[in-house]
């Protein structure tokens, strides 16, 4: 691959984890907390209300269907819209988004993971993990970003610690 298109995949990679940060945000703010009046319960909502509950359960069988089904839509897509788009095949940036968004997905996982079961010497970690602890102790509206604290500054639901929290 020449330098300009190792640059545009980088690019890609990077654009595709961004906007799985976004997704993250969006798909916990409204569709795991529906609110309101007409709110649609699904089965993921039921899901992250049994979280949580029980934030220390991992079911495992659930956590390889989740990798599996959002690496299929991302490269399922990718692989039906581009071509239809560039009458061309997947130009490689295109891919390099959909592999950078279903992995921005698996280290979402990975990260709530260790969040919940693991301490941390990072400050970066302990950052994003009192963030996260904050959400559990109040569902009721803050801190919806689980990877990064971004989109809620963004949308204005971030809550700081007070560095007073156990982590
Ligand atoms: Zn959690
Ligand atoms: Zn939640």
């Amino acid at each position: 691959m020449e330098t300009g298109s190792v640059a545009s995949v980088t690019v890609a990679l990077l654009g595709g984890w961004a906007a799985w940060t976004l997704t993250e945000y969006v798909a916990h703010r409204w569709v795991l907390h529906p609110r309101g009046r007409g709110r649609l319960a699904t089965a993921a909502s039921a899901e992250h209300r049994m979280h949580h509950r029980h934030p220390l359960a991992t079911r495992l069988p659930l956590r390889i269907t989740g990798h599996v089904a959002l690496w299929t839509l991302a490269l399922g897509s990718v692989s039906v819209v581009a071509p239809v788009v560039t009458g061309n095949g997947v130009p490689a940036p295109a891919l390099g988004f959909a592999v950078g968004w279903a992995l921005g997905y698996s280290v979402y996982e990975l990260g709530h993971w260790r969040t919940h079961h693991r301490s941390s010497q990072l400050r970066w970690r302990r950052d994003i993990r009192r963030h996260h602890l904050i959400h559990h102790r109040d569902p009721g509206g803050v801190n919806y970003g689980v990877t990064v604290d971004w989109w809620d500054r963004v949308f204005g639901t971030h809550r700081a610690h007070n560095g007073g929290e156990r982590v």
